[in-house]
């Protein structure tokens, strides 16, 4: 399959010629499959999406199953559901708060070690289901963004028909140092990335995919490509294409894609779908789709990659909930002493002390184990590296030091709420200065949130319009019977089903 020869970036970031390399120094290992996790216990949080919380639907000493449902969002409410990933017995439901600062209830379970599925759970024999059940099935599958802030697929899918966009984007540009999951993810199972691709393209109403890949995954282009091809008769409808990017950190960010793919620099009020005509969701979501469509299991479980300094890194299938701890313990050669415990990316993830109790979520796609070094601090040497790499073209060492004397209106004036907490300023700054600490919590509290709490805060306060268009209505907007007859007669084509 021919694909364009354009290769995709957006100026500065970081790329292996300059920093962030050290990926390359931490090999993965893995069996044919994927490890999987089966934990004793699980500690489910009711909020880990961009929203509010949902209100758990069992009881202390209730038995339950995988993919049964305990936590379902109040009726009007931002709030996304929560299915259990192990069978056994709810222990304990009590408040918990998150390393983001997310404060909420979660249901502890413990494993009865029989693995039992709820009833609802099968197989779908046929999986040539319209666009308004693919709408249904992903709402109530519980699926959120899985490469970022959670926000509910169904809200987004919504907002796209809403604004009407012309394409989806399949973002699998995973570039954060030492992550590998979605690569894992795609290689493992490229056709339920191809797959869940075209339901969403059905269900948001366009026949356009543009997978967004980074050239050096060359593994990634020929899983895909080969199940496309495999496939091929079955997606006559729709038009495939690949656009390749540098392999340049933080590529994957949002606002990346847009300066990249458009030329486009997004504005606050602004979406992908709101100025471009695009809507962009995570592979890993993608899948999620698909197997909530061809298996009828909600979102239960994900790939994490354990990694970090001094072991061989892993990528890990776990049931949503599953503790650091135990997660950490299905890796071999990991010292906890003299290390840090990170919950998410080296670059971007937040340090835990927790790891017993600290759960991960559907947005979790690494913990990062790091050596515990006392950076020595000096003062900066104006060698303007933090300048020459920042991805929003900011002055970090500048604006640290505006904001450290107080001068907040310049620092403000100076783009510091632009900041994305990307985390290459700090790694980069050779004096060892915390400029992403600085700056992104100043940026924060410009957008009139909580230090740690950043979108969910946001979210919480109500301030949930972006591109014009509240995205507690659309994740709430019920179809008519109008929009129903309309979008059932768009059939998603597989097993025989036509595309129109
Ligand atoms: S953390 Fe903020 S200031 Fe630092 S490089 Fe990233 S975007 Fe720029
Ligand atoms: S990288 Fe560090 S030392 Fe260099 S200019 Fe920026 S703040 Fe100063």
């Amino acid at each position: 399959m021919p694909w364009a020869e354009k290769r995709y970036s957006f100026h500065k970031g970081s790329n292996s010629d300059n920093a962030l390399d050290f990926s390359k120094r931490s090999s993965f290992i893995r069996d044919i499959l994927l490890e999987k996790v089966y934990p004793n216990r699980i500690v489910l949080p009711m909020q880990m999406n961009f929203g509010v919380p949902a209100v758990p639907t069992v009881e202390v000493g209730e038995s339950v199953t995988i993919g049964q449902c305990v936590g379902a969002p109040r009726p009007g409410s931002f709030a996304v559901p929560v299915h259990s990933g192990i069978s056994g017995t709810v222990k304990e439901i009590r408040d918990i708060t998150l390393p983001n600062g997310i404060r909420c209830p979660a249901v502890v379970i413990e494993s009865d070690r029989k693995r039992t599925f709820h009833s609802s759970v099968y197989p779908r024999q046929d999986v040539n289901v319209s666009a308004s059940k693919v709408r249904g099935i992903v709402k109530d599958a519980g699926i959120v963004g899985m490469g970022g802030e959670g926000i509910p697929t169904i809200a987004k899918i919504n907002r796209a028909r809403n604004l009407g966009v012309n394409r989806i984007l399949v973002n699998c540009l995973q570039n954060e140092p030492f992550a590998n999951c979605d690569h894992m993810r795609i290689c493992e199972t490229p056709e339920y990335i191809v797959m869940g691709a075209v339901a969403l393209a059905g269900a948001v109403g366009v026949s356009r995919i543009d997978f967004l890949i980074s050239e050096s995954r060359k593994d990634d282009l020929a899983a895909l490509q080969n199940a496309m091809e495999l496939s091929a008769g079955d997606y006559s409808g729709y038009a495939f294409n690949i656009k390749f990017f540098k392999e340049r950190f933080p590529q994957g960010y949002y606002g990346m894609v847009a300066k990249a793919l458009y030329d486009v620099d997004l504005q606050e009020d602004e979406t992908l779908e709101s100025r471009c005509g695009a809507v962009m969701f995570n592979c890993s979501t993608v899948y999620a789709c698909w197997e909530a469509i061809a298996d009828n299991l909600p979102l239960t479980s994900r790939i994490v990659t354990v990694t970090g300094a001094n072991f061989e890194s892993h990528n890990v299938i776990a049931p949503i909930g599953t503790t650091v701890s135990d997660l950490l313990a299905t890796v071999n050669g990991i010292s906890r002493s003299n290390n840090r415990i990170i919950w998410g990316n080296c670059l971007t993830g937040l340090e835990i002390t927790d790891p017993e109790n600290t759960p991960i979520t559907k947005t979790t796609s690494a913990v990062s184990v790091i050596p515990k070094k006392e950076i020595p601090v000096s003062s900066c040497i104006k060698c303007l590296k933090c300048t020459e790499t920042c991805p929003e073209e900011l002055e970090p060492g500048f604006l640290y030091d505006l904001i450290r004397r107080g001068i907040t209106n310049r620092a403000e004036d100076e783009g510091a709420r632009k900041c994305i907490a990307c985390g290459i300023c700090s790694y980069i700054c050779p004096s060892g200065i915390d400029l992403t600490g600085a700056i992104a919590s100043f940026a924060a509290s410009l957008k009139g949130r909580e230090k740690g709490k950043a979108f969910y805060a946001y979210s919480n306060a109500g301030k949930i319009d972006l591109g014009g268009i509240s995205l507690l209505e659309v994740y709430e907007e019920e179809e008519t019977e109008e929009q129903v007859t309309e979008s059932d007669g768009f059939v998603l084509p597989f097993e025989g089903g036509k595309p129109v």
